[in-house]
């Protein structure tokens, strides 16, 4: 079996241990609801120890497959987030968790983590630092970003920008730095430094 078809079985097992796969689990949303507002509904059903109680009352076969879809679930759910990259030319990008829809879908998994694109292939893992707030505190963690070609170069324009001035400046006689992209480092995976946790609800942060 491969990854994307294991990750389809795991959430078929989920769905019938745990709930259905849309919408989150623990009530309808209302129009009302926010984003903000599933998000933390989904927070709270991660805590809900009715999980645990629930798998005891599985026979052997029941109880297996539903401690390998949860656990597999809740790693998923603190692995990778999702961006919003629609002002990648200041070099703000702002990060939130994935809602039980999402996980389910695998956005941000097998698809771009980028909100705004749904593209699926040559995705590349980016790590980064994730500033929340959780039940009123501020807290932070390093996560897969998870993006396309053209996402990461959103995801860097500002940096990449920043370092062909300098080297412009360096080498001023040269006049063409499209030698830069050679020279970055081939690596699947980056840290990039958040300055301060931000809470979900003012998501703008400078990367
Ligand atoms: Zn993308």
């Amino acid at each position: 079996m491969d990854a994307y078809r294991r990750h389809q079985q795991y959430m078929r097992d989920y769905a019938q241990y745990f709930g259905g796969p849309s919408p989150p689990p623990t009530a309808p949303p209302s129009a009302t609801q926010t984003e903000h507002d599933l998000v933390r509904q989904h927070h709270q059903f991660l805590r809900d120890p009715n999980a645990d109680a629930l798998i005891a009352t599985l026979d052997g076969n029941g109880r297996w497959a539903a401690q390998l879809a949860k656990a597999y679930y809740d790693r998923l759910f603190k692995e990778y987030c999702l961006g919003d990259l629609s002002r990648y030319k200041t070099g703000k990008v702002a990060l939130r968790w994935r809602t039980h829809r999402e996980v389910v879908a695998g956005k941000g998994q097998w698809e771009c983590g980028n909100l705004a694109c749904s593209e699926r292939s040559g995705l590349k893992s980016w790590e980064v630092l994730f500033g929340y707030v959780e039940q009123g505190e501020k807290k932070s963690a390093l996560v897969k970003l998870r993006l396309c070609p053209n996402c990461t170069r959103k995801l860097h324009y500002k940096k990449d920008k920043e370092r062909r001035r300098q080297r412009r400046e360096r080498t001023q006689d040269a006049g063409d730095d499209e030698g830069e992209s050679a020279t970055r480092p081939n690596e699947d995976r980056v840290t990039i430094a958040i300055t301060s946790p931000i809470p979900i609800s003012e998501p703008y942060t400078r990367v």
